[in-house]
C-alpha cells in the first residue's frame, strides 16, 4: 500500500486520511493520490505495494525471465506414518526441510516441511514459467499428486517475485519505492522480507533526516548495489544452468555447505585457491562420475 507522510490539506483533498487503512490506490499525479478512500497529499509517498500494486513509479521493468512463479501450501497430512517414511527414505527426520532442487530448471526448488508433530505439511516451491517450466502451483499439485499422504489443502497461494536487478528508479522527486515494487530481492533464493526491511530503514532515516527520496535511492545503490547486483548475477548463472551441471559442481565441492550459507545470507562467496584445487583434482580424478555436463 502507498504510505503519504507529513499530511495537509489542499483543496484537491477529498478526505485528509492520516491512517487510511483498507485502502486502495487508484492514481497517482505527482501531487495527490487518488484512493478509494479520496485524495490523499502529503510531502513524500512511498508505494510499498508490491510487483502488482499502486505502480507510482511506473510499471515494474522486469522480464519474464526474471519473474519466479512462488507457491506456498499448507496441507493436512492424510498418514503420518507415510509422511516419515518419505522424509526417511531422503535421509531426513521429520524435523529436518527437505528441499529438491533443480527439478523444472536450474532455478527452481521444491521445500517441503512437516509442521505440528507431523499434522501438517508445508510446501513451498519457485521456477521460472518464462522458461518453459511448470510454475510453482503447479510443482504443489504434482507433489500432492505424487504423494497419497497428503491430504486435503489448509491454506496457500502463489504469486509473482520479481528476481531481476533491482529496478533502476527507487525514487522520483516526492515518491519512493521499496520491497517487490523497488525490484527489491535477493535474487539468488528470492528473497524479499528482509530487503525490503533495509530500504525501509534506510528510506525512513533518509527522510527523517530531512533528505529527499532521491538521496534514499542514492544510499540504497551505495550500499547495497553491489550485493544486490552480485545476487542477481548468481540467479542468471543457476537459471541458465541443467541439474547435471549443479550436481556437478557440488560433487567438485564448489557448491558446499559455506556458499549456500553465504548466498542465503546475501552475502559474497569466492571460493578458495584450496577449494578450486580440489575440485580441479576430484574432476580429473579416474574415479569421479560427476553425472554429465552434456
Ligand atoms: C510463495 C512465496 C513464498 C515466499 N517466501 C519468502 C520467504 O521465505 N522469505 C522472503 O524473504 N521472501 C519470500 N517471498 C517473497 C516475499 O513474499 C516478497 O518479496 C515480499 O512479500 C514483498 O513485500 P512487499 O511489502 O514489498 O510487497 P507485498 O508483500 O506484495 O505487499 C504489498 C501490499 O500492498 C497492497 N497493495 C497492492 N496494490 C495496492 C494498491 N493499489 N493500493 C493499496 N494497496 C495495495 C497489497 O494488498 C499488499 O498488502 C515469498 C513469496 C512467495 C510468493
Amino acid at each position: 500500500m502507498a504510505v503519504g507522510s507529513a499530511l495537509r490539506d489542499t483543496d484537491r483533498v477529498a478526505a485528509p486520511a492520516p491512517h487510511a487503512c483498507n485502502t486502495r490506490v487508484h492514481g497517482f499525479d505527482g501531487a495527490v493520490l487518488d484512493t478509494s478512500a479520496g485524495g490523499i497529499a502529503a510531502r513524500t509517498f512511498v508505494d510499498a505495494s508490491g510487483l502488482a500494486g499502486a505502480r507510482l513509479l511506473g510499471p515494474p521493468p522486469v522480464s519474464r525471465r526474471a519473474l519466479c512463479a512462488a507457491a506456498q501450501y499448507v496441507h493436512h497430512v492424510r498418514d503420518r506414518a507415510a509422511a516419515r517414511a518419505f522424509f526417511a527414505n531422503h535421509g531426513a527426520s521429520a524435523d529436518d526441510t527437505l528441499v529438491f532442487t533443480g527439478i523444472a530448471g536450474g532455478y527452481s526448488i521444491v521445500n517441503v516441511r512437516l509442521h505440528d508433530g507431523g499434522e501438517r505439511v508445508g510446501v513451498l516451491t519457485g521456477s521460472i514459467p518464462a522458461d518453459g517450466h511448470p510454475s510453482g502451483r503447479a510443482l504443489v499439485e504434482r507433489f500432492v499428486a505424487e504423494n497419497a499422504w497428503v491430504g486435503a489443502v489448509d491454506f496457500g497461494g502463489a504469486r509473482a517475485i520479481p528476481v531481476g536487478a533491482t529496478f533502476a528508479t527507487l525514487a522520483r522527486s516526492n515518491v519512493a519505492a521499496v520491497g517487490d515494487a523497488a525490484g527489491q530481492v535477493y535474487a539468488a533464493h528470492g528473497s524479499g522480507i528482509g530487503a525490503g526491511m533495509l530500504a525501509a530503514r534506510l528510506l525512513v532515516d533518509t527522510i527523517t533526516a530531512g533528505k529527499s527520496p532521491v538521496h534514499y535511492a542514492r544510499g540504497w545503490r551505495a550500499l547495497y548495489g553491489a550485493t544486490f547486483r552480485e545476487q542477481n548475477a548468481l540467479r542468471r548463472a543457476v537459471q541458465a544452468m541443467r541439474p547435471p551441471q549443479i550436481a556437478w559442481l557440488v560433487s567438485v565441492g564448489l557448491i558446499d555447505e559455506n556458499a549456500v550459507r553465504a548466498g542465503l545470507q546475501g552475502q559474497r562467496h569466492v571460493p578458495s585457491l584450496s577449494q578450486l584445487r580440489r575440485a580441479v583434482v576430484r574432476s580429473l580424478a579416474p574415479s569421479f562420475a560427476p553425472g554429465g555436463l552434456a
